[in-house]
């Protein structure tokens, strides 16, 4: 079994198969022993809870027992997509595992129209505008490591400024319905994402630019030292360059520079060191349809 790090998976043990005969029994009856014992923890319901030691590619092995009877399973420490969608009445499937900082939205998988994250703050670093909006805003741990990156970057004489961070479903429908106006509901859809399918609605990832660029958001900021310094340093800090260049055919999107998406040092520094996207890292073999 495979499961991701931090995560809970319930075993509900109801019966053990033994070489002869399946044995029913109550959850509450069996012992378990934990393999290495520091990795994961198990409550007498069988709610099994990886610690925050688990990491990518561990092995834990779990002992159920049962009046002389016991079962082994080996579990697989690994960010995984199993089980993290479900199909919906709408035509894109729906995200189940919304909360995890490992969460995949694309074109293919949406966020619940309702979901808003509830542990949205404002970092505490230079905006590219003034006054108060949701733009400001990112989940509490993207917003403080976004904040430890803005500070290293200040000290290596390089200047960035937040430009957009969380959007809500609401406020993408508006873009999105503003744009199909515009330019048609096929223009539209190939430049702006549909509601439900912007990275921006996790409150995972802001889009950053530079004084020296005049704060915009175009592939030129690639080029710039601001920009080379983003992607040289962001793993560093568990963000990565979510859109890198040459990749639209994996994740559905031409080259962002500025679109950052925090998912944690030890997912970061895999996709930035072997030059992957996020869909590939989960071996996302799939490409992202784009027309
Ligand atoms: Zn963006």
């Amino acid at each position: 079994m495979v499961l991701s790090p931090k995560s809970t998976f319930s075993l509900e043990l109801y019966s053990i198969t033994t070489e002869h005969t399946e044995i029913e029994i109550n959850p509450m009856d069996i012992t378990y022993d934990i393999q290495p014992t520091n990795l994961a923890s198990i409550d007498d319901r069988g709610l099994l809870s990886l610690s925050n030691e688990a990491k990518t590619g561990n092995q834990i092995d779990v002992y159920a027992n049962y009046e002389g009877f016991t079962t082994q399973i080996t579990i697989t420490v690994k960010y995984s997509l199993e089980n993290t969608i479900v199909a919906s009445n709408s035509e894109i499937p729906k995200i189940t595992n919304q909360e995890s900082t490992a969460v995949l939205v694309n074109k293919q998988r949406s966020l619940e129209d309702n979901y808003i994250p509830t542990d949205l703050v404002q970092p505490n670093i230079p905006f590219s505008f003034t006054g108060e909006s949701e733009k400001k805003w990112l989940r509490e741990e993207a917003a403080r490591a976004l904040e430890q990156l803005f500070d290293q970057a200040k000290q290596e004489n390089i200047q960035l400024n937040g430009v957009s961070g969380y959007r809500s479903y609401q406020t993408q429908k508006s873009i999105f319905n503003w744009n199909v106006q515009e330019q048609g509901e096929e223009q539209a859809r190939r430049y702006s994402a549909y509601p439900g399918t912007s990275e921006h609605q996790t409150g995972l990832a802001i889009d950053v630019s530079s004084p020296s660029v005049n704060n915009v958001l175009e592939e030129s900021l690639g080029s710039t030292k601001e920009g080379q310094w983003l992607a040289e340093h962001a793993a560093e800090f568990g963000f990565i360059i979510r859109y890198p260049q040459d990749k639209e055919h994996i994740t559905g999107y031409a080259y962002e520079p500025w679109h950052l998406r925090y998912v944690g040092k030890e997912i970061a520094s895999e996709i930035m060191g072997h030059n992957i996207t996020l869909e590939e890292y989960f071996d996302e073999s799939t490409p992202v349809i784009t027309e």
